[in-house]
């Protein structure tokens, strides 16, 4: 038995990095560590769900970084189907039941890590609740969906058209199945500028995906006690099966509840160490908020590869030794079938709301060689500050290996790089791989004559 108890509420991305973390600096006779994960699953890809579903990969167990066994033969003693139910901070204990047995218990801790992700958006519309509508927010609902596919159903409506929208959307799409896309705002993708989400929303109606957009889901029609068709305030969409991509927001009612401080976003409050408060509660993942390297101003943003970092600070911090998690720039990527969309730092509504005074160039380039096989163009969108040239976004869509060119995007503005200085990087180049000026460096080139004119 340890000296110290670690207690771990979430078994996933968060949670486990964290507890791998703290083990690995300490032994089982210095550390003990209690997972609680009420789920069936822990070290689970939910982003890999999409590609489940496809049918691109197979079986759940390709997305099991970890299983609960591996992780208790490394001294984690995780305990899954236990729910924690509330946080004692004066007693220092947490409450939980397992799930099975509807049994309660107190577990102690000196240190607490709170990664209970994110809680997907689910708004109280007349028939959500009906058989056929269906969440991809875990590995749970993943198998719930593929078991309700059925090789006669014909038709798919995905409500919202963010990124987990259109990775279904490709995956339903493989499925045979026709495939609408109902969103509420101007364009899909609503994480990019509406002139470059344009281009997703016709890419995709060239794929067979009908896509309504600027319209309200008002209810799910259900026949037979399933779903049947979703109404929006202008129409009706036949659908055999619905699914739900709304956003999440941060699962913190535990937190709420125990007097934790919350940010305006409505993610936990963390110091750069991810310390909630100085005496031994953590948070990191879709539950906590973070620093935007480019506005300054602190936001939520789910995505895995934050809550591995976060767990991985949180766990080397446990562990004794020094960490910090110091912001994010706002990078994504996804496709849907072979169209990729990379997106990095402010859109130019983020820019004007944080008070920025800005232009944008926009460019079309290819991803190899115009001349050489298989080239395939791409849209770039750089903004960048009037006067100073530093860049503030970058979006990117296209094909033939749009998405990831993102990360040099991503490198310089963690730096803080003009549109001037991006222009002289040295990224390599090849026919197979790009033309001689990439099109990041074409778009920076742009993006530095307009940042100069204007001054
Ligand atoms: C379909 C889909 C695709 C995605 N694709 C990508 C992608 O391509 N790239 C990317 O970066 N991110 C992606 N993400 C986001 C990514 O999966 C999440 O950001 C990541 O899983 C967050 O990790 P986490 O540990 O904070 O939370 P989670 O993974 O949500 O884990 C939280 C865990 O806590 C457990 N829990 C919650 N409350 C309690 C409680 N009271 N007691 C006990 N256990 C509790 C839950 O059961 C859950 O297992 C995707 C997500 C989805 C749903």
């Amino acid at each position: 038995m340890g000296n110290e108890r670690l207690v771990v509420i979430g078994g996933d991305a968060a949670g486990m990095s964290a507890a791998s973390q703290a083990r690995r600096r300490r032994g089982a006779d210095d550390l003990e560590i209690v997972v609680v994960e009420r789920g069936r699953w822990s070290s689970y890809s939910a982003c890999g769900i999409p590609y489940l579903v496809s049918g691109a990969v197979d079986g759940f167990d390709a997305l099991i970084a970890r299983s609960p066994e591996e992780h208790r033969k490394r001294g984690i003693d995780l305990r899954m189907g236990v729910e924690a139910e509330g946080i004692d901070r004066d007693r220092r204990e947490i409450t939980v039941r397992d799930l099975a047995s509807g049994r309660t218990d107190r577990i102690g801790f000196d240190h607490l890590v709170l990664a209970m992700g994110a809680v997907p958006i689910r708004p109280p519309l007349p028939g959500i609740d009906a058989p056929g509508v269906h969440g991809v927010q875990n590995l749970e609902d993943a198998r719930v969906l593929i078991d309700y596919l059925r090789p006669d159903q014909r038709r798919a409506v995905v409500i919202g058209g963010g990124y987990i929208g259109v990775e279904m959307a490709e995956a339903l799409i493989r499925h045979g199945l026709e495939v609408t896309v109902v969103d509420r705002s101007a364009q899909p993708m609503s994480t990019l500028d509406p002139d470059m989400g344009a281009l997703v929303h016709e890419a995709m109606e060239g794929m067979g995906i009908d896509v309504v957009t600027e319209t309200e889901v008002v209810a799910i029609e259900v026949v037979d006690g399933r779903a049947s068709a979703v109404l929006t305030a202008d129409g009706r969409y036949p659908a055999d099966v619905v699914v739900l991509g709304l956003g999440v927001r941060p699962n913190t009612a535990l937190a709420r509840d125990a007097g934790l401080p919350l940010g305006a976003s409505g993610g936990l409050s963390t110091d750069l160490r991810m310390r909630v408060t100085a005496d031994g509660i953590w948070a990191g993942g879709d539950c906590v908020e973070v620093l935007d390297l480019v506005s300054g101003r602190r936001r939520h943003v789910a995505l895995g590869t934050h809550a591995n970092k976060h767990g991985r600070v949180i766990g080397t911090n446990i562990g004794g030794d020094y960490a910090t998690f110091p912001g994010v720039v706002g990078t994504a990527v996804s496709k849907v079938c072979d169209l990729e969309i990379g997106r990095t730092g402010l859109r130019e509504k983020d820019a004007a709301a944080s008070g920025f005074e800005f232009v944008t160039a926009t460019i079309e380039s290819t991803g190899r060689a115009g001349y050489y096989p298989g080239a395939r163009s791409m849209t770039v969108k750089m903004i960048a500050e009037r006067i100073t040239g530093r860049v503030l976004g970058v979006q990117i869509v296209g094909r033939d290996g749009a998405a990831k060119r993102i990360d040099t995007a991503a490198v310089a503005l963690t730096h803080r790089m003009t549109a001037e200085d991006m222009t002289s990087l040295d990224l390599g180049y090849a026919p197979p791989f790009s033309p001689v000026w990439d099109p990041i460096l074409v778009a920076a080139r742009k993006a530095a004559q307009k940042v100069a004119e204007g001054r």
